[in-house]
């Protein structure tokens, strides 16, 4: 436990848990047999080499074993292999609090001029390397969002509200509900990642399909760069050149500090509810799906399980007996079957819910669904936040765990699926081992969606990383080959830097490389993100 509770090596407050319920190790360990558990070393036996010196920079600073620990990585299956173990590769040589936009540019400008690297750290929630500390040459310093947070101001004719780049999910709609609006931006890291940290990594929430992603939802924007403070101010629609907004959303820390952003908010809806669906199969559930937002029928989630994940889910939750009944009938519970589970849910005034569920309800019935009723989307949205607390259960358990996600038209998204999923059982069957994969369609657009895969593989001693590296790219591959985008949400860090080239050509990378080097001249800013070779 330390900052806020939260735990130094994994996901979350120290006291909760979602621990493996017996259903699901069976399931995985018929699957794919049982590995070796992860230990985990107590925080005091971690080595932390000494600080290097450091100018003076104009700023509150922590230098101490424990802030310097705590900001040294971020959440991916590395960070967390690194952690349990105590062998991070690199720690910040400090921790920098800034309390106000003017400090954050005094920061950015004093650490650029004296040959001091800075990593923007929001929550920390990043799986993707983008906050993880690497072995620099120049000393290291982690700008902190943390004491950055709040609202700032609230536009209620607009719609409009400003908050500090820090403030994290939670406390962001707490501010918005007396007013009796809301963002509803809700990744599954809701409660531990920032405003500015979704926006520096063009982040989706749950609710997606209905709100939008992120990008969707930033009217404005402040950021402290090396060559100054860039203010754009919020804005409905404009033709004023290229759109400079959009061009800083992904910028993932290395284009600038966002210290306060602007987002569109609505009002909070009278009605919340949603249903789960069992479809025959998966390409009746996609059918579903993509009728439903091509046909335009308001839906705010929207979550296709595939059967692996559809009896994974059933494995690790209580469902009533006659919703067994149901599953049973259609067959899912058993691993030869194809039944997918798609969780439909709306928000917005009764009669709108009403009318849009009975027009999703031909939709599904067209394809043969068959609805369970309310209870498995009120469950899901009881524990979608502690879900994550899963995967140390798993590490802890034996059972290597990671997620890639991506997004494709239609016409390609069972291609995609079928590729990524069979790339990552080749890699672990030439490995040795077998591997589990789930995956669920979620974050659906008129011309296609996204599909989010989780894998599940035996631990082996001392291969932890290996083998994940191997299924890592394994899957990496197949999804740009195959013409899905290299993330639809988590971003690109250092870990899928090398590969930015085959999603954006040469001629792209030149262009994010140009507009780096205008805001960034000395690579002062998470130097190794987004761009390979770029510093680290
Ligand atoms: C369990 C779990 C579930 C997740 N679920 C989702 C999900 O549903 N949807 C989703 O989109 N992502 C998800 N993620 C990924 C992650 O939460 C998102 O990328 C999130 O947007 C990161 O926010 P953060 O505040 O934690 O940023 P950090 O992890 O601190 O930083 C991420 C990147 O943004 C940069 N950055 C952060 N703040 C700023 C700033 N103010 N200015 C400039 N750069 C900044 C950092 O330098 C880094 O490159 C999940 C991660 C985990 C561990």
């Amino acid at each position: 436990m330390g900052i806020g509770g939260r735990r130094w090596n994994g996901w979350g407050l120290g006291g909760e848990r979602f621990p493996v319920a017996a259903t699901a190790r069976a399931w995985l360990s018929e699957r794919v047999g049982d590995g070796t558990p992860l230990p985990m070393i107590d925080e005091a036996d971690v080595t932390v080499p000494p600080a290097r010196p450091l100018p003076d920079l104009p700023c509150a600073l922590a230098r101490d074993r424990s802030a310097r620990l705590r900001c040294a990585c971020g959440l991916s299956l590395p960070d967390l292999v690194a952690l349990r173990a105590g062998a991070i590769a690199a720690f910040p040589d400090a921790v920098a609090f800034p309390t106000s936009p003017a400090e954050v540019a005094a920061l950015v400008h004093a650490a650029d001029a004296s040959g001091v690297a800075l990593i923007p750290r929001g929550g920390g929630t990043s799986v993707v390397g983008g906050v993880t500390v690497r072995p620099l040459a120049k000393p290291t310093v982690v700008l902190s969002l943390e004491r950055l947070h709040g609202l700032l101001a609230l536009d209620c004719i607009s719609r409009l509200a400003t908050f500090a780049a820090g403030t994290l999910g939670p406390e962001l709609e707490v501010a918005l509900a007396p007013h009796s609006l809301r963002l509803g931006h809700e990744p599954q890291s809701f409660e531990f990642s920032t405003l500015g940290g979704w926006i520096a990594t063009r982040s989706a929430g749950q609710r997606s399909t209905g709100v939008g992603k992120i990008d969707d939802l930033v009217a404005g924007l402040e950021i402290a760069t090396p060559a100054g403070v860039w203010r754009l101010p919020p804005q409905p629609a404009s033709a004023a050149g290229p759109e400079p907004r959009r061009l800083l959303l992904g910028g993932e820390g290395r284009l600038g500090v966002i210290t306060e952003a602007t987002v569109r908010v609505r009002p909070v809806p009278e009605l919340e509810d949603g249903v789960g669906v069992v479809l025959p199969g998966w390409e009746a559930g996609v059918a579903v799906c993509r009728s439903l937002v091509q046909d335009g029928v308001p839906v705010e989630v929207m979550r296709l399980s595939d059967p692996n994940e559809t009896a994974f889910g059933t494995a690790l939750t209580r469902l009533s007996s006659w919703q067994r009944r149901a599953l049973r009938l259609l067959g899912m519970l058993t691993r030869s079957e194809h039944g997918c589970l798609l969780l439909l849910g709306w928000a917005g005034g009764a009669q709108e819910v009403v009318l849009a569920r009975a027009r999703a309800a031909a939709l599904w019935r067209s394809h043969r669904g068959v609805s369970l009723g309310s209870s498995p989307y009120r469950h899901w949205r009881r524990d979608r936040f502690r879900h994550p607390y899963l995967r140390d259960e798993l590490l802890g358990a034996g059972w290597g765990v990671d997620t890639v996600e991506t997004a494709t038209p239609w016409v390609k998204v069972s291609d995609v699926r079928v590729a990524v999923s069979d790339a990552l059982r080749a890699a672990g069957a030439a490995a040795g081992f077998a591997v589990a994969v789930l995956c669920h369609l979620s974050h659906a657009y008129r011309d296609g969606a996204s599909l989010y895969f989780t894998f599940l593989w035996p631990l082996r001693s001392g291969a932890e990383l290996t083998h994940w590296q191997l299924l890592k790219a394994a899957a990496t591959h197949a999804l740009l080959a195959r013409g899905g985008t290299l993330s639809h949400h988590h971003g690109v860090g250092t870990m899928h830097a090398s590969y930015l080239e085959r999603e954006i050509g040469a001629t792209g990378v030149t262009a994010v490389r140009a507009l780096v080097a205008a805001l960034d001249p000395h690579g002062t800013l998470n130097p190794g993100v987004l761009l390979s070779g770029d510093g680290a």
